[in-house]
């Protein structure tokens, strides 16, 4: 499994349909200050489903779709595509390819997708947690990021290992069951008063 390629259009300073190909092992990617380096980062993040605009280095959520430059108007939505090879079979989909995509207009609705079908930001998060790939963890290591991780108390580092060794996703599945389950005990206790009050 490795990232194949990333397809950016009307994402930051990226107007049009721009895509990288990455092969496997190490890809650096240079440029001059402000030529938009970050912002592919910003973008793998992005597709990952990343909510907070802080970390994504804007102030509101719209300031992903490209604001427009003097030769060239704004534009009303970004997309970004994040290509997967699966060749292994890392990620549990029948498919040698896997291809996110999610798409944000300026009313600020969104959408995404997976292999071009149209899912929940959950379904993307579920199927990539399995391959150990997600915005929580740790796939990118963000400027400075890895100084905090250094001077991290003892149990904030194992709660990064953790995240990184693939815990998280069973963590919150762990959650999710128990907070089933307590809506569940909810419903049994009001379905035994109502038994009582019949009796
Ligand atoms: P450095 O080497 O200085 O860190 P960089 O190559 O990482 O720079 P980025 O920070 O990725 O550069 O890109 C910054 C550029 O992206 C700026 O020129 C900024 O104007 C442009 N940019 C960011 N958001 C948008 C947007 N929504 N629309 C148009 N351009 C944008």
């Amino acid at each position: 499994m490795y990232l194949k390629s990333l397809t950016l259009k009307g994402f930051k300073s990226f107007a049009s349909a721009t895509t990288l190909r990455f092969e496997p092992g190490i890809t650096c990617v240079v440029g001059p200050n402000g030529s938009g380096k970050s912002n592919v980062v910003d973008a793998i993040a992005w597709v990952l489903g990343e909510q907070g605009a802080k970390s994504l280095r804007g102030g509101k959520m719209e300031d992903v779709i490209f604001a427009g430059t003097t030769g060239r108007p704004a534009l009303g939505r970004a997309e970004v595509t994040l290509t997967i090879d699966n060749s292994d079979g890392a990620i549990p989909i029948d498919y040698s390819e896997v291809s996110i995509t999610r798409r944000m207009f300026r009313s600020g609705e969104g959408e995404y997708e997976i292999n071009g079908d149209r899912c929940r930001l959950l379904d993307v998060q579920d199927l990539l947690s399995d391959a150990g790939i997600g915005r929580e963890m740790h796939v990118l290591v963000g400027q400075g990021k890895l100084d905090s991780y250094l001077h991290a108390r003892p149990e904030d580092r194992r709660a990064f290992i953790e995240e990184a060794a693939g815990v998280l996703k069973h963590r919150k599945r762990k959650e999710k069951a128990l907070r089933k389950l307590e809506g569940m005990q909810g419903n049994l206790d009001r379905l035994s008063d109502l038994t009582a009050e019949l009796r």
